[in-house]
């Protein structure tokens, strides 16, 4: 009498299957699985990984002479500079207007960029993220640790 190798639970899972293992359920699927259906299984995972592979680094390519070749730029009108987004450039025309719209809340001073803003906030923090590398001095700005390896370390 021989053994049925294959439970019979597989036609089941045969016919529910989809065409692409999911990769989640691979697994467990295999753990139930009699031999046959696992090798089947992992060519049809090779396959898979193959075929996505490949189209998903063609795509990419695509998508990347896409977007390139797609992408609108918008010029300053005072300045040759371009910019991909509308934001990008409305944030580039305070350089020529000097509009300051980042005021800090601890002083009077404001700023064109928010992250001009955030940098000056350590000064009222204390945060010190620039840590010269010759010696354990710590500078809020990296303007100051420039200028303290200037002063400091100079050859
Ligand atoms: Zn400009
Ligand atoms: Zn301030
Ligand atoms: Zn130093």
């Amino acid at each position: 009498m021989a053994e049925e190798v294959i439970p019979p639970l597989l036609s089941v899972e045969e016919a529910n299957a989809p065409d692409e293992p999911d990769s989640d359920c691979v697994e467990n699927q295999e753990e139930q699985m009699g031999i046959f259906q696992t090798l089947d299984r992992l060519e049809e995972a090779v396959d898979a990984l193959l075929n996505t592979k490949s189209s998903a680094s063609s795509n990419s390519l695509q998508h990347h002479l896409k977007v390139k070749n797609s992408k609108k730029l918008i010029n300053c009108t005072i300045c040759t500079k371009s910019f991909a987004k509308l934001g990008n450039l409305k944030t580039h025309m305070r350089v020529h207007t000097g509009e300051k719209p980042f005021s800090c809340h601890q002083c009077t001073k404001s700023f064109s960029r928010s992250s001009h803003l955030r940098s000056h906030l350590r000064v009222h923090t204390g945060e010190k993220p620039h840590t010269c590398p010759q010696c354990t001095k710590s500078f809020s700005h990296l303007s100051n640790l420039r200028r303290h390896l200037k002063s400091s370390h100079r050859r």
